[in-house]
């Protein structure tokens, strides 16, 4: 029988009443002749209220005993879920990441999944049994419970589908499918009906919540259909395939992404010489920041401005260390903002489609927005503005770019 793995993120399952609603969907599917294996996350809400426990104790807890507390959220609804599909008359069991054979590697809090050996699962799928998992956690050879970075089970859902060489991926939410743009800032917003792996990887990565990046990753490397579907809807959602099968209609842009949690650091009149760079960026790579958007300028007094922008979070100490160096180099002057925002237009057809970039910036010139940085790929184009100009930039570049049609 074809293969369905199915995953059920916190807000879907935040309740008795609600897993009993998943329960029958989950039914459903299964009464249609297919075999099912459903991952779910926790409850939503659960995993939070677990780091704050663990950081009400030590801000730095040890990695191995976080993994062993957080994948705990997971625990309960496997077996919440597995009871609610028994109590209405169905074979089912639920798999603790362990149990089921997800082997990671040993990176406490984003262990990566290294194999994962399905015979335990296919057993009591052959048995007739609805087979439930624990997303976002694993195993390591040594039998360390691992998890796998926050929104993981999106990963485990995908992985586990290549193990099972599942006929699709279905990753049910509380939103209807993948939006051309977030609905809340812009009422244009509008479903995509299908949209290619690569596509849904920037978006992912430019700050889309709907499915983590590394999941989108890992569907496209192995060629597994993921399909977002809303729980508590009917829609057909949006598919995500990894080859373009022509049936995708060709859009310039797909989709519109936005990032709050960076900030943006300047150091002023540095010598344009050699090894500035890293002298600047070595002490933050130092301190373990991750740097995104790079911009380096020189002017005609041939001293340069460099500008660069690192996760929110890590404002305050990019900063210290920033001041640091600028004392060093004898720079001009420092300065920080930690009320931007990247936004990113993100579509295949940029590739054949000239004048794309440009038509971005006269559409926020217009509009008397201001750009700080600009980055670009083969199908994305970023520009980091101020925070105020979130909506406005949204709303204009949705227009203009007709992503409502
Ligand atoms: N429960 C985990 C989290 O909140 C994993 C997930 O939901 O995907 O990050
Ligand atoms: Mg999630």
């Amino acid at each position: 029988m074809p293969v369905i793995v199915q995953k059920y993120g916190g807000t879907s399952i935040g309740s008795i009443e609600k897993i009993s609603q998943v329960a029958e969907k989950i039914i459903t599917e299964k009464e249609k002749g297919n075999d099912l294996v459903v991952v779910v996350s926790a409850m939503s809400g659960e995993t939070n209220k677990l780091v704050e426990l663990a950081k009400s104790i030590d801000k730095d807890p040890s990695g191995r005993e976080f993994d062993v507390l957080l994948s705990t959220g997971e625990q309960i609804t496997i077996s919440l879920l597995a009871m609610t599909l028994i109590k209405k008359g169905y074979k089912a069991i639920s798999f603790t990441g362990s149990q089921a054979g997800i082997f990671t590697n040993s990176v406490f809090n984003k262990a990566r999944i290294e194999t994962i050996n399905n015979s335990k699962i296919k057993k009591y799928l052959d048995l007739g049994y609805i087979v439930v998992i624990a997303g976002f956690q694993g195993v390591t050879e040594n039998g360390e419970v691992t998890t796998l970075g926050r929104g993981g089970s999106d990963t485990s859902a995908v992985a586990i589908s290549v193990a099972m060489d599942a006929k699709e991926c279905q990753i049910f939410t509380d939103v209807d499918g993948v939006f051309t743009t977030d609905p809340r800032i812009s009422a244009g917003a509008k479903k995509i009906d299908q949209i290619t792996s690569e596509e849904m990887l920037e978006l992912s990565s430019q700050g889309s919540k709907v499915l983590q990046p590394r999941a989108v990753e890992f569907a496209g490397k192995y060629d597994i259909g993921i399909r977002v579907l809303s729980t508590f809807g009917d829609g057909s959602g949006t598919f995500i395939k990894k080859e373009n099968d022509g049936r995708m209609e060709k859009a310039i842009i797909s989709g519109i992404a936005f990032n709050k949690d960076e900030a943006q650091l300047t150091i002023r009149g540095v010598p344009d010489q050699p090894g500035i760079a890293s002298l600047i960026l070595g002490p933050i790579a130092e301190l373990n920041i991750d740097v995104d958007m790079i911009v380096q300028n020189v002017g005609e007094d041939g001293l340069a401005n460099f500008t660069f922008t690192v996760p929110r979070s890590d404002f305050n100490n990019g900063l210290k260390s920033l001041e640091e160096s600028s004392k060093k180099l004898k720079a001009k002057k420092v300065i920080g903002n930690n009320k931007i925002v990247k936004i990113s237009m993100v579509g295949v057809g940029m590739r054949t489609h000239p004048g794309v970039a440009s038509k971005m910036f006269s559409v926020l010139a217009d509009n008397n927005i201001n750009i700080s940085m600009i980055s670009t790929s083969e199908i994305k184009i970023s520009i980091v503005t101020d925070e105020k100009n979130l909506e406005t930039a949204i709303n204009v570049l949705h227009d203009a770019f007709k992503l409502e049609r």
